[in-house]
């Protein structure tokens, strides 16, 4: 059995507690994608975190943890949070990673900061791990596979072709100082050593595991309209977001899939620049992004407060559509239940015309939301386990949104920890 879980919007809907929430009957959860720019937050009897890197099954003992080949790699990031939870928790968590995944290297970040500090007002909001330059690298194909880290000479050599050109860059466009590989070689070597127990063919794990009938989650970082080729692009990541591709970062067929977890957000939120129709500023904005999240609307990765706004029909049901979602969970209901009205979008007006189809990046600076309001119920929602138990007023919320997109709601989350889930 294999789900994929991911985001239907930009990001920050909850993936990380429904990945936690879903893996205590999992065997393997995967990461597919993506980098240490995620922050994906969770709270359990460990306490509260932040992953980044790591898998969200990380918390359960018999998860097996799998960094795919689609993954960007900084060893040191990824020793870092792994020393750290395992300062938390009473156990050894089992982690693999591929040996076809690539390794995000210190001149990634390096360049990552350059170029939005040259880009200045028009710089996209990066959270400066690297990823961009990373995948940029990744498909001009010489970028560094982990299975290079066992030979010294491939290495060097690899680390050579790839630092001629930063090193151009850095002393005649950026104006900085050039980089000399003898100046991280050494401490990426004996990273590798720290890692090199974890390292294995995920693919054939995986695969085999597959037959065997293992319950596998392959869970997704940020959301649809990150999705370069079909998101908000520039203001997208690098790397896919979508379910689509997460067989392919995994490493396993794509006809082995049974479910697509699409994770919707009661309201909207957003981390960096771009159009963003449904944004809430003033005073509605400050007591929408006070109440979100599990203690304000701040980024887990860069702790920047988060743009907010009303739920936006319009780009949620894009989101669903490409990711194929099959099910969606609804998170964060409950920040809702301080409104005596709530404010949906269910249209643009692009240019005094009314579509609720989502538009290229250009046409959102001129879109307007067309708000449906419905109301409130304006009670702790919190502790409710039954969806029977929930107000009329919260159902009426949770069947409007799913009469709009059209895939079931089932599973509605009313509180940041574990517990705090409903199965419709
Ligand atoms: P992710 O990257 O998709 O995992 O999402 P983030 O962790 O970046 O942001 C989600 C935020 O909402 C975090 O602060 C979570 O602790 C919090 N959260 C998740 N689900 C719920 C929920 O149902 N209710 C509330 N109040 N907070 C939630």
């Amino acid at each position: 059995m294999i789900n994929i879980l991911v985001g239907s919007n930009w990001g920050d809907e909850g993936k990380g507690k429904m990945t936690d929430y879903f893996a205590k009957n999992a065997d393997i959860v995967v990461r597919f994608q993506g980098g240490n720019n995620a922050g994906h937050t969770i709270i359990n009897k460990y306490g509260k975190f932040a992953l980044h890197l790591l898998p969200s099954g990380i918390f359960y003992e018999n998860v097996v943890n799998i960094l795919g080949p689609g993954v960007a790699f900084n060893l040191s990031a990824f020793i870092e949070e792994l020393d750290y939870i395992k300062s938390n928790i009473n156990f050894t968590p089992k982690i693999l990673i591929s040996d076809r995944a690539q390794v995000l290297m210190p001149y990634h970040v390096l360049l990552d900061v350059y170029e939005e500090e040259r880009l200045g007002k028009k710089q996209f909001g990066s959270t400066k791990s690297g990823i961009a330059p990373f995948y940029s690298e990744k498909y001009q194909k010489t970028g560094i596979q982990v299975s290079d880290l066992y030979d010294d000479k491939i290495l060097s050599e690899k680390i050579d072709t790839s630092i001629e050109i930063k090193n151009i860059l850095f002393a005649n466009l950026y104006k900085k100082p050039t980089i000399d590989k003898n100046e991280f070689i050494p401490e990426l070597i004996e990273n590798f050593k720290k890692i090199k127990p974890y390292i294995c063919n995920t693919t054939k794990f995986l695969n085999d595991s597959i037959k065997s009938g293992k319950n596998i989650i392959l869970e997704g970082q940020l959301g649809a309209l990150r999705d370069p080729d079909n998101g908000i692009y520039p203001f997208s990541t690098s790397s896919s977001t979508l379910a689509g591709f997460s067989t392919v970062g995994a490493g396993i067929p794509i006809k082995k899939i049974n479910t697509i977890t699409t994770v919707v957000k009661s309201y909207s939120s957003c981390v960096g620049a771009g159009p963003f129709v449904t944004e809430l500023f003033g005073e509605e904005g400050n007591e929408l992004r006070k109440r979100g999240g599990d203690n304000g609307e701040y980024g887990a990765k860069t702790g920047r407060p988060r743009r907010v706004g009303w739920l936006d029909l319009v780009a949620t049901k894009y989101g669903c559509l490409l990711q194929g979602a099959t099910e969606i969970a609804l998170t964060l209901i409950d920040v809702l239940s301080y409104l005596e009205k709530i404010p949906v979008c269910c249209e643009y007006k692009i240019d005094e015309e009314l579509t609720k189809d989502f538009p290229v990046t250009n046409k959102l600076y001129n879109a307007k939301p067309v708000y449906k309001y419905l109301k409130g119920w304006k009670c702790d929602i919190s502790n409710i386990r039954e969806y029977n138990d929930l107000p009329k007023e919260a159902k009426t919320y949770i069947e409007f949104i799913e009469k709009f997109i059209d895939i079931d709601i089932k599973w509605i989350s009313n509180g940041p920890k574990r517990e705090n889930i409903i199965m419709k």
